[in-house]
């Protein structure tokens, strides 16, 4: 929906900016004003989505004088999370995931929940600004106000998009959010890492594209509780049938899921309508079955657990790069590497010595 001046009347919260990937101190720009943890807290709670927006934006900061309010927002607002269920999804681009969630998205609030849509993707780094989780492409949902849509944040690794991501569900859980959709790309190492924070992965694949074009890797297979064929609809619900009972027969030869689920293949087009209120309950009867056999409670634990030792390494890489000094001793050791002078083995080495030295002369670490 566009006005006069042609803008969208779509709100985008400009957040906090954000310093480059390597050395957060090199470029900071201008800083918003940030409140106490107890503000965004009764922010949260009272279910204020411009706060809420705040709050995340603060938690995905790489700024190192943001982490110690976002640690305290998360650690206030746990006790009130957990009260939802978490859907992975994931599939190659252009297999119709912003579509399906759009369509899919208004179901799921007409059955009287609150959806947040959250992403996880690693190129966003590369192409400055998400690709996936976008707003103008589920733009009658993001209008909706039992719905939040947060893109994925940019910077820092991998696994600190994956720790981010985490945490924005947490405040989301705990603002009422009670059904909360992480989406990824169906490729790489992003769907091992929403697995590990979600309850449920569904993996939406195309009908006649074969499993390599799909670049739909054996791992994620294996990971998908239900796999839905998309864009069931026209002259394609044909073809889509039968790549559904190919897949039916597939996923026999896969192992048996640790929750003792067996994995379900569904068609659905999200034109059309169709399969997606079959699909909602069929999730539905999964978290009735996960819940019955307690697989539910373990994964959170378990999950929990996967939390603490990925927020160690993504703390100690982040901080490794935020020393000021690191980055001139890197490009000076790199060079003697490329020149041979020296074996990547013995650089690193050099390098990590002059960070724990880096470490000792620092006040801060005493
Ligand atoms: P994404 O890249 O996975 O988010 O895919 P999009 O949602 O952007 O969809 C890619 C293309 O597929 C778009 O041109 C959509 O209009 C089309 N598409 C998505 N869902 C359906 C569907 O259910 N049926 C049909 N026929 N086309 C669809």
């Amino acid at each position: 929906m566009k006005n006069k001046n042609n803008k969208s009347f779509l709100k985008v919260n400009e957040g906090v900016s954000q310093p480059p990937n390597i050395n957060p101190y090199l470029s900071i720009k201008k800083r918003k004003k940030i409140y106490s943890e107890d503000y965004y807290l009764k922010g949260i709670l009272e279910k204020d989505i411009t706060i809420l927006s705040q709050a995340i934006t603060i938690v995905e900061s790489t700024l190192p004088e943001h982490r110690h309010i976002a640690r305290n927002i998360i650690q206030k607002s746990l006790p009130y999370s957990g009260n939802s269920i978490r859907i992975g999804i994931t599939g190659i681009p252009g297999v119709g995931k912003s579509t399906f969630i759009e369509h899919f998205g208004q179901l799921i609030i007409k059955n009287n929940h609150k959806l947040a849509v959250l992403a996880v993707d690693p190129s966003s780094e590369k192409s400055k600004g998400s690709i996936l989780g976008d707003k103008t492409r589920m733009e009658s949902l993001s209008t909706n106000p039992s719905v939040f849509i947060r893109p994925s944040p940019s910077g820092g690794t991998l696994g600190g998009v994956a720790r981010r991501t985490r945490e924005a569900m947490i405040l989301c859980e705990a603002a009422g959010f009670d059904v909360i959709l992480i989406e990824t790309v169906g490729v790489g190492q992003s769907e091992t890492m929403v697995y590990n924070m979600v309850d449920m992965f569904l993996l939406l694949m195309l009908a006649g594209a074969g499993d390599e074009l799909q670049g739909i890797k054996r791992g994620i297979m294996e990971m998908a509780d239900i796999i839905t064929i998309t864009k069931a609809d026209g002259s394609n619900l044909q073809r889509c049938e039968i790549a559904a009972n190919e897949i039916r027969n597939a996923i026999h030869y896969l192992p048996k899921q640790e929750s003792g689920w067996t994995p379900q293949v569904t068609l659905c087009s999200a034109i059309t309508g169709f399969g997606l209120h079959e699909l909602w309950e069929l999730i539905n009867k999964y978290f009735t079955f996960v819940k019955n056999n307690k697989y539910f409670e373990t994964r959170r634990t378990q999950q929990l657990k996967h939390w603490m030792y990925e927020t160690i390494w993504d703390l100690l890489k982040e901080n490794f790069y935020s020393q000021p000094e690191i980055n001139k001793i890197i490009q000076e050791n790199e060079k003697k590497v490329l020149n041979n002078l020296l074996s990547p083995v013995t650089a690193a080495e050099i390098i990590i010595d002059s960070y724990y030295k880096i470490l000792k002369n620092n006040d801060k670490y005493h």
